[in-house]
């Protein structure tokens, strides 16, 4: 079967590494794609803005099923187009994809199916909003929504912080916020497979979201994850998923707009039980490449089972029992501006210490290798506990002849601290 992979991260990597050992495949397409992703993909420069072109691309190509990495195009109704036209999609169609694209709207769904999450109130002007925070007490979380989405989250701890935000984010037109309860706990990430009907889950991860070690300085896409969290215990997986997951895919079905792909689930631990933080409409990068790490059947039969609505035919979705763990090898300057065009060597030497690197951020100047975005590399690997992985990944980021680039050395801490207690 002919696949076409849409993306250009570490993530979509670790799914094009994994989507090439299914002997399902006939030819793997990828939409960007990075030079990573050509060891095993044909990549193609398609715009995938373009639906008609991607639709076009697919029938010319005979592609039988397109795997959706990022939340961008399922935000933008990639997948929908692309049923019309009658192709299999791996990944949610807009309606859905909004529990991702819209933090009102998944607090209201939280709302109507009784879903454990923060307490909170959406606000569409400062006024309201000056009134509304008033009962949270401090901490207090605030995030914008709608138009002014994008400008992230704030955790005020005093009220001149919490106004300051408010302010920010109704400086223009059309602003709106949702003011939340802060929770106190460890977070974990969950990943469920649904076709709309069944539900699977595929894994838990921890990740790094802070660019410094000890989980300090800005936010990032993320700068290494390992999995599994064993924080998310069977007993509070299972409540997860029953409490929040279930009730999540249920509503979206019984409401008309069924979720099919991956649902990532942002949990935060509390003493009463895990509570909603946040959802995604796609895999976590790097997230990713540590559950491809582990995942051991075969990733393309049940991705086209979720596409095709068949999941609940699919064998359960088997692990390798042992820890993976992902270092992401940034370039300097990255969460700002990050020094692109860095040379990047020592992949082999890297991947002879039995590491796996991903590649995100590069390309091909000539015949070097060079960095071309934020998070350029994932390094993974696995080991018997997590400090053996982790161990055995800083191996890997030590191979690399990589001088403009940087990474966190404490990927797993909690995990590894545990361990040793
Ligand atoms: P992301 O880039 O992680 O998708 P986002 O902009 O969608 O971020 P959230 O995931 O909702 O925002 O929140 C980002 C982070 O802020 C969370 O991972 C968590 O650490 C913290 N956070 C969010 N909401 C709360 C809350 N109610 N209580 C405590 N911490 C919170």
């Amino acid at each position: 079967m002919n696949v076409l992979l849409i993306g250009s991260g570490g993530r979509e990597h670790a799914l094009a590494w994994k989507l090439a050992q299914s002997p399902g495949l006939t030819t793997l397409f990828a939409a960007p794609g990075n030079p990573g992703i050509a060891n095993h993909a044909e990549c193609v420069a398609l715009n995938v803005a373009d639906h008609a072109a991607v639709t076009d691309f697919c029938r010319e190509k005979n592609v039988a099923l397109v795997v959706v990495g990022p939340e961008a195009p399922l935000v933008a109704g990639l997948a929908d187009d692309l049923r019309a036209a009658g192709i299999a999609v791996f990944g949610p169609s807009k309606a859905a994809a909004q529990l991702e694209g819209s933090k009102g709207f998944t607090k209201a769904l939280c709302t109507r199916a009784n879903i454990p999450t923060a307490g909170y109130v959406h606000v569409t002007s400062l006024e309201q909003a000056r009134t509304a925070i008033a009962p949270f007490g401090l901490p207090v979380v605030i995030k914008a929504d709608g138009l002014a989405a994008g400008k992230g989250v704030t955790i005020a701890m005093t009220p001149e912080e919490a106004d300051a935000a408010l302010a920010a984010l109704f400086a223009e037109p059309g602003g709106e916020a949702v003011i939340e309860e802060f929770l106190t706990g460890e977070e974990a990430s969950l990943f469920v497979l649904t076709d709309g009907a069944a539900l699977v889950p595929f894994g838990s991860a921890q990740d790094h979201k802070r660019v410094g070690d000890g989980d300090t300085g800005p936010n990032t896409g993320g700068m290494g994850a390992y999995s599994p969290a064993r924080v998310l215990t069977p007993e509070l997986e299972r409540r997860a998923i029953e409490e929040i997951v279930r009730p999540t895919v249920a509503a979206l079905a019984s409401e008309g707009t069924p979720y099919s792909g991956v649902l990532y689930a942002g949990l935060m631990l509390t003493n009463t039980g895990p509570k909603l933080i946040e959802y995604n409409a796609r895999f976590g990068d790097p997230e990713c490449q540590v559950l491809m790490a582990r995942f051991e059947g075969d990733l393309l039969a049940l991705l086209q089972a979720v596409a095709e609505g068949r999941l609940a035919e699919a064998p359960a979705p088997a692990f390798a029992e042992v820890p993976a763990l992902t270092v992401v090898m940034a370039a300097r300057g990255y969460p700002g501006t990050p020094e692109t065009g860095g040379a990047i060597g020592g992949i082999d030497a890297a991947e002879a210490t039995g590491a796996t690197v991903f590649q995100a951020g590069t390309k091909l100047a000539g015949d070097t290798l060079v960095a071309a975005g934020g998070r350029v590399l994932a390094v993974t690997a696995s080991g018997p506990d997590v400090a053996s992985a982790q161990a055995a990944a800083y191996r890997g980021v030590d191979a690399l002849d990589f001088p403009t680039g940087f990474c966190r050395r404490d990927i797993g801490w909690r995990e590894v601290e545990r361990e040793r207690a």
